[in-house]
């Protein structure tokens, strides 16, 4: 596979960007979030684009951008100013992986498991209940953490999902922590862990059970395992329909040893932040709000004859195509607006409204990026779904948005309408 050399072809002059997604002065963003968010742009234009077809076709881990993100700074975004990272916040974050998003969905949704590992430790969990001396010890464990990321480029991955009911919420992970001296040993299976064999560590998600307890939601950990431990290995192939560089293998832990400053998040944290703090799970659909901008940008240069490798045959001039860019504007702007509101009010507590607005933003992210991507590719015609042009691969890749647990297109739509007709504690008995 052949990639890009690691030089901003912005800074060679040769590239004209492209308008942020969200414009920071209509958007009100600061400047600092900005400059961010246009870093991220930036690369993943100028860079990661390029690279996209290539990962794509061969269904490889996007290493080589991993090693940009880190260069830039990106690995660190989320990570505290203080520990050497781009402290960016929750909606920061998710404008900038939007950005990544439209020029590499693999790229976006791997990075974000990367980022989640230090935003649910750092800013999420600051915002949860602890004692002083767990928050203290909390402190100095993520600061381990940090420092791998910032100095050394080290990798976090987060496989959560088992192929049961876990992954959406509804039972204790089947993966069991026993506590041992000094650790837990750790053993179960992860299904489609992104990142399998390219992350340093594997967040994992998984019960804590001591000999004869049952077990409970609320005793999940949350553990970094470093992916060369011994018991840790990757099985299974993956050839998948879409986000094919996400290498979303199986993991297998067999009496795998981590010590206690394994933990991301102190005991019982992690129950109290999927209780408190629902956003969390928000964080996979920023990749895909990148990606429905990615269709509508490439309808419009193609229709106007300006897509790069294409003869320039402007198709703009016919009513029927100026319609579906019409119903495709409308549908990104619909898209943008209840997105960028959720984002913006991610917190602790968040209000019933609020929560089921971020149920409705999810939904209308992943279902929409693909009816945005199915018009681009009707509207565009069948020289557009070419393997030689990106569209055919954005169209795949927004297919998999409404797949990802906890809050699939389905499950979204389940709790909307349960929530909106029951208050808490409500039954028709
Ligand atoms: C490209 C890609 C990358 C991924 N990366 C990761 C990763 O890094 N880490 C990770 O943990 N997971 C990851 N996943 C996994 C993802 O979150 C799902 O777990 C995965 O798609 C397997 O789902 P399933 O179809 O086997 O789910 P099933 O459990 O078979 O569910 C099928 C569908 O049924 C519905 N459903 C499930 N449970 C319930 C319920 N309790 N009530 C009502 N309806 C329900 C849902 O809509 C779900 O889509 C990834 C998936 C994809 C496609």
């Amino acid at each position: 596979m052949t990639v890009q050399v690691s030089k901003s072809a912005a800074a060679t002059g040769k590239v004209t960007l492209d308008a942020p997604i969200f414009d920071p002065s209509a958007f009100r963003l600061s400047d600092e979030q900005a400059a961010i968010i246009a870093r991220a742009r930036e690369l993943g234009q100028t860079v990661f684009a390029g690279r996209a077809a290539a990962y794509d076709r061969d269904a490889k881990f996007p290493i080589e951008n991993y090693r940009d993100l880190h260069r830039a700074g990106l690995l660190g975004i989320s990570i505290p100013k203080t520990h050497g990272g781009l402290g960016a916040d929750y909606q920061t974050y998710a404008l900038a992986a939007a950005e990544i998003g439209r020029y590499c969905g693999a790229t976006a949704l791997t990075w974000n498991m990367h980022v989640c590992s230090t935003l649910w430790s750092g800013p999420l969990t600051d915002d949860l209940d602890m004692d002083t001396a767990t928050r203290a010890e909390h402190e100095r464990r993520r600061a381990t953490h940090y420092k791998r990321i910032v100095e050394d480029g080290a990798i976090y991955s987060q496989p959560f999902s088992e192929g049961g009911a876990a992954a959406a919420g509804g039972v204790a992970f089947g993966t069991e922590a026993k506590p041992t001296k000094g650790g837990w040993i750790i053993n179960g299976k992860k299904i489609f862990a992104s990142l399998s064999g390219h992350a340093d560590y594997y967040g994992v998600l998984c019960t804590e059970i001591a000999e004869g307890e049952k077990a409970s939601r609320r005793n999940t950990l949350y553990l970094a395992i470093p992916a060369k431990a011994d018991g840790v290995s990757v099985v299974g192939d993956w050839d998948p329909l879409g986000m094919r560089g996400t290498v979303s293998r199986t993991l297998l832990f067999k009496d795998v040893f981590v010590g206690e400053d394994a933990a991301l998040m102190p005991r019982g944290v992690y129950f109290q932040a999927a209780m408190r703090w629902p956003h969390m799970f928000l964080t996979l659909s920023p990749t895909y709000m990148g990606l429905a901008q990615a269709a509508y940008d490439f309808t419009v240069r193609y229709l106007r004859g300006e897509v790069p490798g294409t003869p320039p045959v402007k198709r703009r001039m016919y009513p029927t195509k100026q319609i579906a860019v019409a119903q495709m504007q409308i549908k990104l702007e619909q898209i943008k607006a209840i997105w960028f509101q959720a984002v913006t009010e991610a917190r602790a507590n968040p209000s019933k409204e609020q929560v089921l607005r971020a149920y409705a933003a999810q939904h209308s992210v992943m279902e929409g990026a693909n009816e945005i991507a199915t018009l681009a590719i009707r509207t565009c015609g069948g020289q557009a779904m070419l393997k030689s042009l990106p569209l055919e691969r954005i169209y795949r890749d927004s297919r998999c948005g409404s797949l990802m647990l906890p809050w699939t297109a389905e499950l979204c739509l389940d709790r909307i309408g349960r929530d909106a007709l029951y208050e808490t504690g409500e039954t028709d008995d």
